[in-house]
């Protein structure tokens, strides 16, 4: 029998084991084509069929009407952190962020680079244990948008609400948590995601834009950066990157079969509830990092007493079959990340080897 372990890595991550073996019985030969979807052309029937329905599927399962546009896109999130300014931005304007964690300061950075960009909110001071409410920034009237990160991937810390924003566009990183909870999408200007924390293999780069902003895509951007020209071809501009936009589409079909966001948002409630209850029980064996009420439950971060007892928990653990618990490089401790295709059996044996790490070393 092929082995499986519980794999809390934070991408790339776990992808739902039905999805990876539908993906296997049609590898060589796809719907009866004698190819395979990886041998197939970008052009061919076949493919625009999978593709357009991915977009389709995106939209519902986003609840999303007519007013926003998928497009799929290279270069990964941190590459959205540049194309995010470069179209949405005009010459003379100002856009605003929240720094919440490394990704949305690096988001900043790159808004920086060329224009005016204004950091309303930052977390660096602590550590970046928390989001902001609502009443702790103001936004710029006249921004032309306002930058967020949902979910903080390193941190481990997550909004609840959306941002106050007024009518300036709301402009999302939901790289780690997209699809985990349902959205209100009309109050999106733009969403981006790279696929491979909660959504698919690495490769593609989602992205959903309200179709408004898209005028403001400028004629100077390279085709395969410019927003509009995307839209204006169905994100078939040039070669997307076929093999990934086919599994995303697996994954999203999936979660529409199991009854949509509603039905992944109680999954997810319930596998985060466990962790952090082991966590809080722990007697301070276990310590959060992230501040109660701005608590991930997508990535779980929590430390042991000493950066020694936090190795002998990794190593301990793998050799549990309980992997990708070692937290970010940036600021150490551990980190479960807990994506959609984790299932509850993995939290709960990660739960049950906790409370035995800490009852032999406590
Ligand atoms: C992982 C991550 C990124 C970087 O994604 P790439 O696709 O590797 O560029 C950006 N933002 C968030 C929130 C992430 O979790």
């Amino acid at each position: 029998m092929t082995r499986r372990v519980h794999n809390f890595g934070a991408g790339p991550a776990a992808l739902p084991l039905d999805v990876l073996e539908e993906v296997q019985r049609q590898l060589l030969d796809f719907e009866g084509t004698g190819m395979s979807i990886l041998e197939m052309s970008h052009r061919s029937g076949v493919y625009d069929r999978i593709h357009h329905q991915a977009m389709v599927d995106i939209l519902e399962l986003l609840g999303g009407g007519d007013d926003h546009v998928v497009l799929f896109m290279g270069g990964g999130a941190r590459t959205q952190f540049a194309v995010v300014p470069m179209n949405l931005r005009p010459p003379g304007a100002a856009a605003d962020y929240l720094t919440t964690g490394s990704w949305s300061e690096m988001a900043f950075a790159e808004a920086k680079k060329g224009g005016a960009a204004h950091e309303l909110w930052s977390s660096a001071a602590s550590g970046h244990s928390s989001v902001p409410a609502r009443g702790e920034y103001q936004v710029h009237p006249g921004a032309a948008y306002l930058h967020y990160t949902s979910n903080n991937t390193i941190a481990g810390t997550q909004y609840t609400d959306l941002p106050a924003a007024g009518d300036v566009p709301l402009v999302c990183d939901m790289s780690s948590d997209i699809f985990s909870r349902p959205i209100d999408l009309a109050r999106f200007g733009l969403i981006y995601a790279g696929a491979q924390k909660n959504l698919g293999p690495a490769g593609v780069t989602l992205v959903v834009v309200r179709k408004d902003l898209l005028e403001r895509s400028g004629p100077h951007l390279a085709d395969t950066l410019s927003y509009a020209k995307m839209a204006a071809k169905d994100s078939l501009l040039n070669t997307p990157p076929v093999f990934a936009i086919y599994i995303v589409g697996l994954v999203v079909r999936r979660l529409l079969d199991q009854g949509g966001l509603e039905t992944v948002s109680q999954k997810n409630d319930e596998k985060a509830s466990l962790l952090y209850d082991a966590i809080d029980s722990s007697d301070g064996f276990y310590r959060g990092h992230a501040q109660p009420a701005s608590r991930s439950k997508m990535n779980v971060t929590f430390r042991l007493a000493t950066p020694e007892l936090e190795a002998a928990f990794v190593k301990a653990a793998a050799e549990h079959d309980l992997v990708g618990l070692k937290g970010h490089r940036s600021v150490g401790g551990i980190r479960a990340s807990i994506y959609n295709a984790v299932g509850l059996e993995s939290v709960k044996a990660l739960v049950e080897f906790m409370g035995t790490f800490a009852a032999g070393r406590g």
